[in-house]
């Protein structure tokens, strides 16, 4: 699929802008702070419905403006798709087709995308929690079950954790709603953690060839989905949640106690291991940001394989991030394949021979 035309109105520094692009590789040149990661921004706002560097909508909206307004013609296989995303203090209202959705998950998904910014090269090293979302991101685009579950889920966890806070506090002493909220959230995990280690499987048999590629063969890197069960990827959603309910039940005491709950996927993590050794305690930086790069490589597979179609790449300064190496792997892979989108205060020489006609964009100043 691509983003064949992309309009803003009041979307952080663009008061208006109507931008045609090429299905192949499109590079957004510019000093700071014109708007390069700005643009990127709203390509990934247009296909997810929210920011990947803000949870506040009301700060994509232009200085002293009332709303933002996002609109994207994409050329998939099915045919074209037009996505509508106006964000005002009322909310977000998203259209499909010129069809209002009232439900956000019929809008994300539709257009996929795959971000990569130099924070991603700490996906190895990082805190948990970034990890975690780097999976729900990337899978709830691939399948809106798997999103549907989420955001469930999140519900009942906010709900339990205010009614352990309660207890904890003994502003009741009733524990059968918590029961009640024990058995929810454990079932919606159980298939939230089944899905998870399909995906991970999945990423894990394309990551571990591109970093062999890269690596020359030196290295094997492997993935595990850690979480406080046993032999979790024999087991069914149902047995998971079982096992979840039956372990939220042992450390009642302790969840009332903190006033939280202390097991379940918003706790999992992801490891990483290269021949064996975990990537995150011996890797060296180097070797991390292989690791990472590896598997940004392997989502792009893994999206193709799920949804039928490439998703389209956004790369935000990493080009200067990676060694030479790494720069014409990242650049063979997305040839002739990813539409992509890519910021840069300017082209380097391995760039400038890879990629084939690029579509070059400067950008100042919001235009
Ligand atoms: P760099 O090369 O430093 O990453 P960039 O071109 O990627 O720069 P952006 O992050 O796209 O820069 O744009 C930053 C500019 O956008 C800043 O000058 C900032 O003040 C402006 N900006 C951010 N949010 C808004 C907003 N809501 N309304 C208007 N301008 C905004
Ligand atoms: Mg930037």
């Amino acid at each position: 699929m691509y983003l064949k035309e992309l309009q803003l109105k009041n979307f952080r520094n663009y008061n208006e802008a109507n931008i045609t692009f090429s299905p192949a590789v499109n590079v957004l040149i510019g000093e700071n702070a014109q708007g390069k990661t700005n643009l990127l921004e709203a390509i990934y706002v247009l296909a997810m419905a929210s920011s990947h560097r803000t949870a506040k909508d009301k700060e994509l909206i232009g200085f002293n403006q009332q709303y933002a307004q996002l609109k994207g013609e994409i050329i998939r296989r099915l045919g074209p798709l037009t996505l509508e995303l106006e964000l005002s203090k009322k909310g977000k209202k998203v259209k499909v087709n010129h069809i209002e959705r009232a439900k956000l998950s019929e809008y994300i998904g539709q257009l996929n995308v795959i971000l990569f910014a130099p924070e991603d090269l700490a996906l190895v090293k990082g805190a948990p929690a970034e990890r975690r979302r780097f999976i729900d991101m990337e899978f709830s685009q691939i399948d809106g079950l798997y999103l549907h579950d989420l955001s469930q889920y999140r519900t009942v966890l906010r709900q339990r954790n205010k009614y352990l806070k309660d207890l904890q506090l003994q502003k009741t002493k009733d524990q059968l709603y918590l029961d009640v909220l024990s058995e929810q959230l454990a079932s919606l995990g159980g298939k939230i953690i089944v899905k998870r280690l399909e995906y991970l499987q999945e990423l894990e048999s394309y990551a571990r060839i591109l970093h062999a590629e890269i690596t020359q063969k030196k290295e094997t890197l492997t993935l595990s989905y850690e979480a406080p069960l046993r032999d979790a990827t024999t087991k069914t959603a149902m047995q998971l949640s079982n096992e979840l309910l039956q372990k939220m039940n042992d450390i009642r005491k302790k969840e009332i106690f903190q006033g939280t709950t202390l097991i379940g996927p918003h706790r999992d993590d992801i490891k990483f291991f290269i021949n064996d050794n975990n990537v995150q305690i011996y890797g060296s930086q180097g070797q991390q940001r292989t690791a990472a790069l590896s598997i940004k490589l392997a989502e792009i597979e893994v999206m193709k394989e799920q949804t039928g179609e490439y998703p389209i790449l956004l790369l935000d300064d990493v080009l200067s991030e990676l060694d030479g190496n790494r720069q014409t792997h990242l650049l063979k892979t997305i040839q002739d394949k990813v539409q992509t989108f890519l910021t840069t205060p300017g082209l380097n020489d391995i760039a400038r021979q890879l990629i084939k006609e690029p579509k070059i964009f400067n950008i100042h100043a919001g235009e």
